[in-house]
């Protein structure tokens, strides 16, 4: 008798935050941020508990899609799978929040500190059974 074996299928894709990068019914898409309902602190990723006033309602936040660079570093040793070298940035948002995201751009030229950046989605490597690994990241706007 022939045993059918349930195999759970993996997703197609792996992000390094998931559920971190929102769509809005523009098509425009958006970092999810959390913003708080008792204090209004805004950070990202959206927490699960405000970490200004420990308050737990924290509604999402269609973050600004763009900001300027505040600072940033080549990274040449990464998790297994992503590609190397790259820039990894904090980036401060046009709201004030600052998040951190890698930065597609050249590692070898990347932008002047005070660039103004936007934000995409794009692959920044591959898991070891071939799946992309999606990730936010800054562009040069
Ligand atoms: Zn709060």
């Amino acid at each position: 008798m022939a045993v059918k074996a349930k195999v759970a299928e993996l997703p197609a894709e792996q992000w390094t935050v998931p559920g971190a990068v929102m769509t809005l019914a523009s098509g425009e898409i958006r970092l999810r941020g959390g913003k708080c309902r008792g204090c209004g602190a805004e950070v990202f990723p959206k927490p699960k508990v405000c970490l200004a006033c420990w308050s737990e309602e924290i509604e999402d936040d269609p973050l600004p899609a763009t900001g300027k660079l505040y600072a940033f570093t080549v990274v040449h040793v990464a998790r297994k799978g992503w590609r190397t070298p790259y820039v990894i940035a904090y980036v401060d948002l046009d709201n004030g929040v600052r998040v951190s995201a890698p930065l597609a751009c050249d590692p070898n030229a990347p932008p002047p500190y005070d660039a103004r950046v936007r934000l995409k989605v794009g692959e920044i490597g591959r898991t070891e059974d071939g799946r992309p690994i999606m990730s936010h990241q800054f562009e040069s706007a």
